[in-house]
């Protein structure tokens, strides 16, 4: 038994068998858990008769981010998050990007760390951040931790964004809607033998989930990851885009993400990026205002434009957004019209810049780039009794850099950060580490995940490099309907 394993506290949504086990309400699965056993996702079971969470602030590092990262476009574009991100799941997709934190049964005791909600709410206040985004693995198997924390957090005047696969019951979810504000949604598919087949979940849970917090007025964007030769189909598309029509609005933002191979399913490449391309066209076609491609690296598939005159709203090139034609309300400079988006306005102000290094002892590295990844996580730790700080700057191919940015960490801080390429001509970062600081580079194959090996360790076997000139296999929706129907 792991370290995190060994202990635990009462879990809300529990019922008490006669029989001494208990049933848990939190997901649709309603796991039924005998004395000492773990429900499916690993993180609650049965001690005494009672249910309970093994996982109550164990969590990943938390990692500063930015509110794209988590398929967010309409809410306050370009502001800076909080990710906290748990273990276990109550799915487990055949595919999962976040595998190594998501199966309990992989989690290793070094990449679990104690958290409290006032500690959270602290840390973020002390680095000008302003939302929590409950996200990676996710949120759901965490509610205890996520309720108590999104409620402080809401006090404190923080925005709580929950980013997640949605297989949870009404119960539970009225447990979240006074504390939480976005609800960023992955919708695997439209066929509910998908759900069975490749999540071990079931599709109508999410469905009615979602709708919830939509009629309850909260802010809704739905995301679909397209699986290579599963689920990046047209009719798979269409199904979403008309599910979102009807039960949702025209004006509720869907992005279509791109996956890379992972987990159980390495046997294939990346999601090819016409399919990706087609599926934004067909969602526009039918008449949502706002569609986007995520994890691809082209400025044109992720802006935002106004859906009367046409003009540019928002620009954005991997996690990095700009308002270029946004008025203060999130209409239209330009027209007027209703562009759907909530400003709220210094909800994470940049990191503070210095002309140049101040005279110090650093270890200086360049860092480049390269293939498909363009995103990096820093994590640095200060185990001084002084304060120490971290520099880091955008090489341009011009030599052009940006002005350096600073990030000092209290005495015993620890601080993980994601810096992204920012524009198509920029090299890598450069960073200038304070020697007292310890630190772990870790590079990101796509947004929302969450890397647990380390630059010195080498890349992760499941950061594959899509193969060049792949066509994909003619019959995609012929093999799909096989596979979800068992013959493949
Ligand atoms: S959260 Fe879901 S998977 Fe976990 S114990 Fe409860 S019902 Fe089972």
């Amino acid at each position: 038994m792991a370290v995190w394993q060994e202990t635990y506290q009462q879990a809300r949504l529990e019922e008490q068998l006669a029989d001494g086990s208990v049933r848990c309400h939190l997901s649709p699965r309603n796991c039924v858990i005998k004395e000492g056993q773990f429900g499916f996702c690993g993180v609650r079971g049965n001690r005494d008769g009672h249910l309970v969470t093994y996982s109550y602030g164990k969590g990943v590092h938390a990692t500063e981010e930015r509110i794209e990262t988590e398929a967010v476009f309409h809410f306050e574009p370009g502001a800076r998050i909080l990710s906290l991100g748990n273990i276990g799941c109550m799915l487990n997709c055949t595919y999962c990007q976040n595998w190594k934190t998501s199966q309990a049964r992989f989690v290793e005791d070094h990449d679990v760390h104690s958290y409290t909600p006032e500690g959270i709410i602290e840390t973020a206040l002390r680095h000008g951040i302003r939302v929590l985004s409950w996200t990676y693995n996710d949120p759901v198997v965490w509610h205890e931790f996520v309720r108590d924390t999104a409620r402080l957090a809401k006090e404190a005047g923080l925005i709580n964004l929950f980013k997640s696969a949605f297989y949870i019951t009404i119960e539970a979810v009225d447990e979240l809607l006074p504390y939480i504000d976005i609800f960023s949604i992955s919708l695997k598919s439209l066929d509910e033998k998908y759900y069975p087949k490749v999540t071990a979940g079931e599709m109508q849970p999410v469905l009615d989930a979602t709708k919830h917090v939509y009629n309850a007025g909260k802010h809704v964007e739905v995301s679909t990851l397209m699986i290579t030769d599963l689920s990046d189909d047209e009719d798979t598309a269409r199904k979403i885009t008309d599910w979102v029509l009807r039960e949702l609005d025209a004006t509720v933002p869907m992005h279509f993400v791109r996956f890379h191979p992972d987990y159980r399913l390495r046997n294939t490449i990346r999601t090819p990026i016409p399919r990706l391309l087609r599926a934004q066209a067909i969602a526009r076609e039918m008449g949502v205002e706002h569609v986007y491609v995520g994890n691809v690296n082209d400025p044109e598939v992720a802006k935002s434009c106004c859906a009367g005159c046409g003009a540019t709203l928002v620009t954005r090139f991997g996690l990095n957004a700009r308002n270029v034609g946004l008025d203060e309300r999130g209409h239209c400079a330009a027209c007027g019209r209703d562009a759907h988006f909530k400003l709220r306005g210094a909800l994470g102000t940049d990191q503070l810049t210095v002309p140049a290094l101040p005279a110090a002892d650093f270890k200086l590295h360049d860092l480049d780039w390269h293939g498909d990844i363009a995103l990096m996580h820093i994590e640095a730790r200060n185990p001084t009794a002084q304060p120490a700080s971290l520099y880091y700057r955008r090489r341009d191919g011009n030599g052009a850099n940006d002005p350096w940015q600073v990030l000092t960490l209290t005495p015993g801080e620890s601080y993980r950060f994601a810096l992204a390429k920012a524009s198509p001509g920029e090299i890598g970062p450069e960073l200038a580490i304070d020697r007292a600081l310890e630190t772990n580079l870790h590079e990101v194959y796509d947004r929302a995940h969450f890397p647990t090996v380390t630059i010195d360790e080498g890349v992760a076997d499941n950061d594959v490099t899509p193969l060049p000139h792949y066509e994909g296999k003619q019959n995609s929706v012929e093999n799909l309907h096989r596979f979800i129907s068992g013959a493949a």
